[in-house]
């Protein structure tokens, strides 16, 4: 584990200021950001087979018919919800490979995050271990109801597509609060949504066109 997580050969830093560039030109500019993604593997949270193929800005299958985001996506996302500071408590729904809540967690002093499929948690769970972040909290379960107990969050980031948004997720973002999350239907056309709770209600801002998996019902093993 020792060597898998300081990197080596096509895991190299080299590998990684190259991915960082990469995302700079396309538009990603908060440099705290930026930062934490040069310093995180991304190849721990994916298979070996694959793990050469980690800083690439490209989606990666993670088992189970998932995947780990495009890190332009993982980076558009964080980028977005840390607009307006920094928030105290983050929930993730769709915590799949573990990349983007360590991501999350070097940058917020909280993140919860709920997956619906037991072996990927477990799987990131380890990740998190071996990579020493204390701050990550994770459930199994069906995050379309988010995590109630923990509530209220500064900010939600769902990253699979529900084709409307989940009104459990609305009620626990505090005021204040933002949420980014993908909207629509797999076989059609998603957009990145921004949705800012204040006093007065819920306020929606359309941002890009993504390709996420759905948010499906219930929980798995
Ligand atoms: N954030 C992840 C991306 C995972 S892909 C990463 O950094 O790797 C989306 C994940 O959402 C999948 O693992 C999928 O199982 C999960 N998911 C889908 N519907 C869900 C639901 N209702 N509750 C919790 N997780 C869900």
């Amino acid at each position: 584990m020792n060597n898998q997580i300081q990197g080596i050969g096509m895991t190299s830093q080299r590998t990684r200021d190259r991915l960082v560039e990469r995302l700079r030109n396309k538009g990603i500019q908060n440099e705290r950001v930026l930062e934490v993604i040069r310093t995180t593997p991304r190849h721990v949270f994916i298979d070996e087979a694959l793990a050469h193929r980690a800083y690439e800005d490209t989606a990666l299958p993670i088992g189970q018919g998932q995947t780990i985001s495009q890190p332009y996506i993982v980076a558009r996302m964080t980028e977005v919800l840390l607009e307006n500071g920094v928030p105290d408590t983050v929930l993730e729904v769709g915590t799949g490979s573990g990349y983007q809540a360590a991501i999350l967690a070097r940058l917020v002093p909280k993140v919860y995050t709920v997956e619906r499929i037991n072996a990927l948690l477990l799987k990131a769970r380890e990740c998190h271990r071996a990579l020493k972040l204390m701050n990550v909290f994770s459930k199994h379960s069906d995050g379309s109801w988010g995590w109630p107990e923990k509530a209220p969050y500064a900010a939600i980031m769902v990253t699979a597509a529900p084709e409307q948004i989940p009104q459990s997720l609305l009620e626990q973002l505090s005021i204040g609060g933002r949420m980014v999350i993908p909207v629509g239907t797999t076989s059609g056309v998603q957009m990145l949504k921004l949705i800012t709770r204040t006093v007065a209600g819920f306020e929606e801002q359309t941002l890009d066109a993504v390709r996420f998996v759905p948010l499906l019902d219930g929980s798995v093993r």
